[in-house]
């Protein structure tokens, strides 16, 4: 496995690659590795001649101070589950050199599906990931670009960035790899108290349940009964919202050929926990 620190660096490598038409698919990641993000790796490395990984925590996409200088960060650990993973590149810039005129987001329009959810409650976090996104595609050029539904915002984010800017990449969702107990993984997981980890496996179990309750009662009786289900929980619930997939705009009943999703964000202690399932 290569390790590339230089956005020059990754450059000369690509225009070799790109001259012998092999195809490039990108992993862009935060580090703090699991198998959910080997799980984007393996995919690209089923699709692609070149799977290339970063590991770069983006100061733009956070709009908490703290939870910025709170992100896990295991840069040793990371690089050697991508090696044993057969990552063939790995890519880990400083922040000087993503930002060098300072860290400051370019301002994007997605048609509204930055408003709702995380775009929401988290303002400016949709900006901070598009323009770091769109750093990465500039530099890496990559055929093929991996992204979880764990961040099914995001992701559809950054396919109507693709339309809007003709960028000339296709976007792959990968499905939520989940704990044997059901919950989603994140590199947030690791910063959960012993008490809170067995407490969030509630999330996925209420997503689930939500999803066997809306087959008999109304998206608004749906939104009451997550509620209620939470209150009897450790963990606060910020949002739980019944959107379509499309537009992630918030329905208000259920339509046999529009594709939805509930949606959580939850506070266990001081951790913020997203997760999310498709309902129809
Ligand atoms: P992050 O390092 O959290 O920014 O995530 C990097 C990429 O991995 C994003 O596209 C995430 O959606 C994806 N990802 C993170 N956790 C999971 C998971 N449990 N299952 C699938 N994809 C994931």
């Amino acid at each position: 496995m290569i390790l590339l620190r230089k956005p020059g660096e990754v450059q000369n490598f690509i225009t070799n690659l790109k001259s012998s038409n092999k195809t490039i698919g990108f992993v862009p990641t935060m580090g703090a590795l699991h198998d959910g993000h080997i799980s984007l790796v393996n995919q690209s490395k089923n699709e692609n001649d070149f799977t290339i990984v970063s590991i770069f925590v983006n100061p733009t996409q956070f709009n908490n101070p703290d939870d910025l200088k709170k992100y896990p960060r295991t840069e040793e650990a990371d690089i050697a589950l991508l090696e044993s993973a057969g990552t063939d590149a790995v890519f880990i810039p400083s922040v000087e050199m993503i930002y060098p005129q300072g860290q400051i987001s370019e301002t994007f329009q997605f048609h509204g599906l930055e408003n709702q959810m995380e775009g929401k409650f988290r303002p400016g976090h949709f900006d901070g990931v598009a323009t770091v996104v769109k750093k990465f595609f500039e530099i890496i050029q990559p055929s093929r670009a991996y992204f979880g539904e764990k961040d099914f915002q995001q992701l559809r984010i950054i396919q109507e960035m693709v339309k809007q800017f003709n960028l000339p990449v296709e976007i792959i969702p990968v499905p939520i790899k989940r704990e044997s107990d059901g919950l989603a993984m994140s590199s947030r997981n690791m910063r959960l108290t012993p008490k809170m980890r067995q407490e969030s496996v509630i999330i996925n179990k209420i997503l689930s349940e939500a999803k066997s309750f809306l087959k008999n009662h109304s998206v608004a009786e749906t939104k009451v009964f997550v509620s209620e289900e939470f209150k009897k929980t450790h963990l606060e619930l910020e949002y739980f919202e019944i959107a379509d997939e499309a537009h992630l705009l918030p329905v208000s009943e259920v339509e046999k050929e529009v594709k939805i999703r509930g949606f959580i964000a939850a506070f266990a202690g001081e951790i913020r926990l997203i997760d999310n399932m498709s309902l129809n």
